[in-house]
């Protein structure tokens, strides 16, 4: 076996095996090391975001929230369901299936773009050589590749707390949570990040009673705080008993229960729960990568170091992903992906970190892209505002989903749109728009005058844009 490549890539997540297809259309020899094992015991490809990320937790949002519709909104539409039961064991199954599919699909891409699959823990030897070391019992032998370049897309892992250590039943991670055998009576949530709030959705839809402790007293910092304020009041009528500025202390496991010991500004407190879930962030993966001194440079909290080509301190060795840092995304991921290799190529290979969108899949989902307005003014970038809620959009009303409201913020002198906040139905299809406009240094005049069809959700957008000049038409 030939292993010498031009491109050998560590790590076969969102980031890692977009920049394998995009070496390999361009015309690079490509190889890609993955030592991920599913569920089953066998290599599966697309790391955290595949298998135990975005699309298994998106895919029990999905049928959750269906069951969630049909259990208690389908009623207001005419439609009388009786005895509607969930069948836990039945979602999982539909789960896997979808997860099979798409991991199977990237192996399908490699084969169809020539990327030698292999399988393992690839480690830097110095150099240009990679060592690919199977997993022990699989009775294959270690292997050395030499590349011009090398692409570390190692990406993340969970945080974990030394006061709820994980074992995998009662105290379970994100990839725990999301294998749940029933619905738990009372869950126990450490975080009200994304996974905290989208996890805690899934249950609470089906019915656990959810207690989610965060140890901010701010919710959803990184959101606009109009936006964040809304999001609050509308998960706590959904029954997310979320409990702000609250800091987990002890877990005692019991016979079935977990006792989880907290301080918030009143004092310490007890909760009893069935199970709890730890989602109180990621952190890069890096190990086995760096088995052999090689000197790769990571910073103080461990993600690797890169100058703005995405390159390391050694020479012909690039990161891109999670481990790198930056928004902990699949799409931001992804997009580091095909920049590396364009650049590869000697083409101009670029990420816009201004326009990355973020969403968090509840529903309704909340989405922003660009600055909140209290970055502006901090920053004091004087700005406009404009505000619409969905309850105005005759689609909304027609669907029954009226909750939310889109905010749209331009510069006060330029009027080119500096963020866009939405809380409210499909906000993560409704954010795209935005993208495209910021991407385009588009105004929110230009938003005004873009026709949106009727009758759409999309006119919320229009709506708001509108808004930022008091012109909104039906409000
Ligand atoms: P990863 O996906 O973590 O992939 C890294 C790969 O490298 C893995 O396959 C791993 O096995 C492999 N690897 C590591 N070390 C080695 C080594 N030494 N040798 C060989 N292989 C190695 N993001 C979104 O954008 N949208 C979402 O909806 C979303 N939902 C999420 C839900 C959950 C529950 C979680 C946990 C995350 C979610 N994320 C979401 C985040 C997203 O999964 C990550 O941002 C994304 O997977 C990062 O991609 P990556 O390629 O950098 O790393
Ligand atoms: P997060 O950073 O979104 O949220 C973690 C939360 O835990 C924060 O609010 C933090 O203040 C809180 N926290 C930290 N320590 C705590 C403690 N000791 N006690 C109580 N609260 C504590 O992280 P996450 O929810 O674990 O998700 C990790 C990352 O995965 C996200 O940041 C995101 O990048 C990615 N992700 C994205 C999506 C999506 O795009 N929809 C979904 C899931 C995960």
């Amino acid at each position: 076996m030939n292993n010498k490549y031009d491109v050998v890539v560590i790590g076969a997540g969102p980031a890692g095996y977009v920049a394998a297809i995009r070496c390999a259309q361009l015309g690079m020899r490509v190889a890609c090391i993955d030592e991920w094992i599913n569920e089953a015991g066998h290599p599966s490809l697309g790391g955290t975001c595949l298998n135990v990320g975005c699309i298994p937790s998106k895919t029990l949002l999905d049928s959750s929230h269906y069951y969630h519709h049909i259990a208690h909104q389908a009623a207001d539409h005419g439609i009388l369901v009786a005895d509607v039961t969930i069948d836990v064991a039945g979602m999982q199954k539909r789960k896997s299936k979808v997860v099979k599919l798409l991991t199977k699909g990237i192996e399908g891409l490699f084969k169809k773009n020539k990327i030698a699959q292999i399988h393992g823990s690839g480690s830097l030897l110095g150099g240009k050589k990679v060592r690919a070391t199977p997993l022990k019992g699989s009775g294959t032998s270690a292997i050395e590749l030499e590349a011009e370049h090398i692409i570390i897309a190692t990406g993340s892992e969970p945080i974990t707390l030394p006061q709820a250590s994980i074992d995998g039943s009662s105290i379970v991670d994100s990839t725990g949570a999301l294998e749940f055998e029933t619905v738990p009576r009372n869950l126990g949530v450490i975080g009200a990040g994304v996974i905290g709030l989208e996890l805690g959705s899934v249950w609470n839809r089906l019915g656990s009673k959810v207690i989610i402790l965060e140890a901010l007293s701010e919710f959803l910092p990184a959101v606009d705080r109009d936006i964040a304020k809304d999001a609050l009041q509308v998960f706590k009528k959904q029954g997310l008993d979320i409990r702000l500025g609250s800091k987990l202390t002890h877990t005692q496991l019991g016979d079935q229960t977990i006792r989880v010991d907290y301080e918030d500004a009143k004092g310490k407190h007890s909760v009893e729960v069935d199970k709890l879930i730890i989602a109180v962030g990621r952190r890069p993966y890096t190990k086995g990568l760096t088995t052999h001194d090689t000197g790769l440079k990571l910073d103080e909290r461990g993600f690797v170091q890169i100058d703005e080509h995405w390159q390391t301190n050694l020479e012909g060795v690039y990161a891109i992903g999670d481990v790198v840092g930056g928004p902990m995304l699949a799409h931001k991921g992804s997009e580091e992906g095909i920049a590396v290799a364009e650049h590869l190529a000697g083409q101009a290979g670029h990420v816009n970190y201004d326009t990355i969108p973020w969403i968090v899949y509840t529903w309704p989902e909340i989405a922003w892209v660009g600055r909140t307005e209290q970055q502006l003014k901090a920053e004091g970038t004087a700005c406009r505002t404009g505000i619409f809620p969905f309850m105005a959009i005759g689609r909304a009303r027609a669907a029954g989903e009226t909750t939310g409201r889109v905010k749209i913020i331009g510069d006060a002198k330029t009027d080119r749109i500096l963020g866009v906040h939405i809380l409210g139905p499909q906000a993560s299809e409704l954010i795209a728009e935005a993208v495209t406009a910021m991407e385009c240094d588009a105004s929110t005049e230009d938003l005004a005058r873009t026709v949106h069809a009727h009758p759409t959700l999309s006119e919320a957008m229009h709506e708001a844009a509108l808004a930022v000049d008091n012109r909104a038409i039906h409000i």
